[in-house]
């Protein structure tokens, strides 16, 4: 049998391109490693732009509606910044990406779980795929296996040469500390070289974690993950006991993610923000986009799967450009970061716009460079002459 598409992958991306596949009535197999519902490595924080591009809601399975965060800075000098209006959902992936699942099974699409994609060949007609379940013919085929990808890597020859290490923890705790973490999440600056730590409320667990964008804290994450846990006081008399580590393919630069009748999306497509390590919403976004040219392609309109490039060049790259800036000055000086965002508040609530999807990295961008303009100007010359010292600006 020739499937119009097969999916490697049930993740958002995946399970997004199969839903919007199976609903438009084209014949779709799904495959993924695991069977679910899986545990994913992820916070569970989805932003407000997340929930607004999907075609349906998610209400029954939200552990925490997030307002805001409180940030510190090694665990000290707290900053609470909570707006009025609602920044984000925090749920747990066993359950969204299982609902996500279902919702393309719901709209038609074949899944098959427990099924790892091995391999693949491509021919000029069709592409032949390769699983533990045997082979398999499709006209399209889209990496949706996330970080790893194996076909990103082998097919597509992405250079995934960037990513951050991450670890993480469910932690189950009581209902009296979690009753005190209402509605924000926490946010800790300074913990890791190039990089942040988090604990995120659920219903019954914190999910705590730390990730880094070098590859130099690579060997010493979960040492800093537990530096971190010990000192964070609401963390105090909770013992960690398992944790898990896993690597953020985060945007570095514009790659050529489909080629032939092949493409990617999601994580094994390297579109994570590169500030705050966003990749659900750049999944479903990538996994919609995919799906509008797949279809088009099939129903023969005058589009190439490669036109998936320019399409995510337009609509995606942008921003997560931005937010690599964004990244890479916060990163690189923490203590300045941190010490504007102490006296400047209302630039949290600027970037609370972007995770709403009202405002954009870019803005964001220029207002805190705008803000660091209006820093001292002894600070501002030895900045742009880079004569600031780590002493002076990382702590
Ligand atoms: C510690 C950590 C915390 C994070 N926190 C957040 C957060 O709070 N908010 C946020 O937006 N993003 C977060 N992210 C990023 C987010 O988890 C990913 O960007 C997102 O899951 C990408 O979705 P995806 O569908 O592309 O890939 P995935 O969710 O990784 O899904 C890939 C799927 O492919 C399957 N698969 C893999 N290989 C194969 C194969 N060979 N054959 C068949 N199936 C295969 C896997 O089993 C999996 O189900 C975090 C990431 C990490 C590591």
């Amino acid at each position: 049998m020739l499937y119009d598409a097969i999916i490697a992958g049930l993740g958002p991306a995946g399970a997004t391109v199969s839903y919007e596949l199976a609903k438009k009535g084209l014949n779709v197999l799904a495959f993924d490693k695991e069977k679910f519902p899986r545990y994913k490595v992820c916070g569970g924080c989805i932003s407000l732009k997340a929930k607004q591009i999907l075609p349906f809601d998610f209400d029954e399975i939200v552990e925490e509606k997030i307002y805001g965060a409180v940030f510190t800075y090694k665990s000290k000098r707290p900053v609470s910044i909570i707006s009025k209006q609602v920044i984000g959902y925090n749920i747990n992936r066993e359950k969204f990406d299982n609902l996500l699942k279902e919702k393309a099974k719901g709209a038609g699409a074949v899944i098959k779980e427990g099924v790892r994609v091995t391999g693949a060949e491509e021919c000029s007609e069709h592409v032949v795929i390769k699983t533990s379940d045997g082979f398999f013919k499709a006209k399209v085929l889209v990496a949706a296996d996330g970080a790893n990808s194996i076909i990103s890597k082998n097919l597509l020859k992405l250079d995934s040469a960037e990513y951050a290490v991450a670890v993480e923890a469910e932690i189950p705790v009581e209902k009296e500390r979690l009753s005190r973490l209402k509605e924000r999440i926490f946010i800790d600056f300074g913990c890791v070289p190039y990089g942040y730590a988090w604990v995120f409320p659920k219903s019954n667990s914190l999910s705590v974690g730390i990730a880094a964008l070098s590859k130099k804290v690579n060997g010493k994450i979960k040492e800093y993950f537990r530096e971190f846990a010990h000192k964070e006081k609401i963390l105090m008399g909770i013992d960690i006991a398992k944790m898990y580590g896993w690597t953020i393919p985060y945007f570095n630069a514009a790659q050529k993610i489909a080629k032939g009748r092949i493409l990617a999306v999601g994580d094994a497509a390297d579109l994570v923000d590169p500030f705050l390590g966003e990749g659900i919403y750049y999944a479903i976004k990538s996994g919609q986009l995919a799906a509008q040219v797949i279809s088009a392609k099939i129903g023969d309109e005058k589009i190439e799967i490669e036109d998936y490039n320019r399409i995510v060049e337009a609509e995606i790259y942008p921003e997560l450009e931005a937010a690599g800036k964004v990244g890479n000055w916060v990163y690189k000086y923490p203590r300045l970061w941190y010490r504007i965002l102490e006296s400047e508040p209302a630039l949290m609530e600027k970037y609370y716009s972007v995770i709403r999807g009202e405002g954009s990295y870019k803005e964001f961008y220029e207002t805190v460079m705008s803000k660091i303009k209006k820093r001292p100007w002894r600070l501002i010359t030895r900045l742009i002459k880079g004569h600031l010292t780590s002493q002076d600006l990382r702590g």
